[in-house]
């Protein structure tokens, strides 16, 4: 992937930091989003610089499409081309549905799901003007399976999902590959919350028996946007140690 230019979303922490690294390891120039935490922000351009990229962090709202289009356009101007798209910035607020406020419920559908097609519809025409161009979006199997306490992140997910398979199709013929990752149980600042009852039953949902790192997915999400992936469009490949079979 020697000298393409990748964009991830929340590439500040977690799963999106480890995704960041590995694709600077690959050979990118990554351009990270972030939320507001200007000090993660910070730490990921200083690994991706050590792995050798250039690199660039711009705090960015993804629910807000005009600052998505606007941060779409920064990247290019100060790196250049964008090849990849990982759309990986996401929030919870769970709790069970019958409490849940319609603003819990729509600020995890607006950041996760209107948040990617904000995303995706400001890079497409830039791919399809190039006839080239991977996708990537972390769901997770909360959108495959369900999960109680998680209405608004399981429909997000579920719908982002969704969103993948229809993008594939309308960009298939033009060279361009949209396709989600979908992490299981993952040890990230998302997850570090959890209670320890909660972890174990969680635990106890994964047949292999461990919580996953942030670089297994990593692992996928840069298989999936390298050119050994250029057949594989509209998957959703579960990087979970089993927990959704
Ligand atoms: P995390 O540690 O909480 O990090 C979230 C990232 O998203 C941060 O970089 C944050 O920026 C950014 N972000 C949040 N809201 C944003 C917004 N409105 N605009 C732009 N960036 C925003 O999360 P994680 O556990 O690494 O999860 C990453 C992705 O994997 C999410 O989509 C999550 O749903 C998915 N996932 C996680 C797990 C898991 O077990 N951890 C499982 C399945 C799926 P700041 O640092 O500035 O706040």
């Amino acid at each position: 992937m020697k000298g393409k230019i990748a964009l991830v979303t929340g590439g500040s922490r977690g799963i999106g930091r480890a995704i960041a690294v590995k694709l600077a390891q690959e050979g990118c120039d990554v351009a990270i989003l972030y939320a507001g935490r200007k000090e993660a922000a910070d730490e990921t351009v200083a690994l991706l610089e050590q792995a050798g990229s250039r690199a660039l962090a711009i705090q960015c709202n993804v629910a807000d499409g005009a600052a998505a289009e606007a941060a779409v356009r920064e990247v290019e101007a100060q790196l250049g081309p964008i090849a990849v798209l990982v759309n990986n910035a996401g929030i919870v607020r769970d709790g069970l549905a019958m409490r849940m406020s319609s603003e819990d419920f729509r600020a995890v559908l607006d950041v996760n799901l209107t948040g990617a097609f904000h995303m995706i519809r400001a890079c497409l025409p830039l791919f399809i003007r190039r006839r080239a161009g991977s996708i990537v979006n972390i769901t997770s199997v909360s959108g495959m399976m369900g999960n109680p306490g998680q209405a608004n992140y399981a429909s997000s997910k579920a719908g982002l999902i969704g969103l993948t398979k229809t993008i594939a199709r309308e960009v298939a013929s033009r060279g361009i590959t949209v396709n989600a990752v979908a992490p299981g149980f993952i040890e990230t600042d998302m997850t570090a919350g959890m209670n320890e009852a909660a972890l174990q039953k969680g635990l106890a949902a994964v047949p292999m028996g461990r919580i996953g790192k942030p670089e297994d997915v990593a692992n996928a999400v840069s298989f999936l946007a390298s050119d050994a992936a250029s057949y594989i469009t509209g998957c959703v490949l579960k990087v979970d140690g089993g927990m959704y079979i």
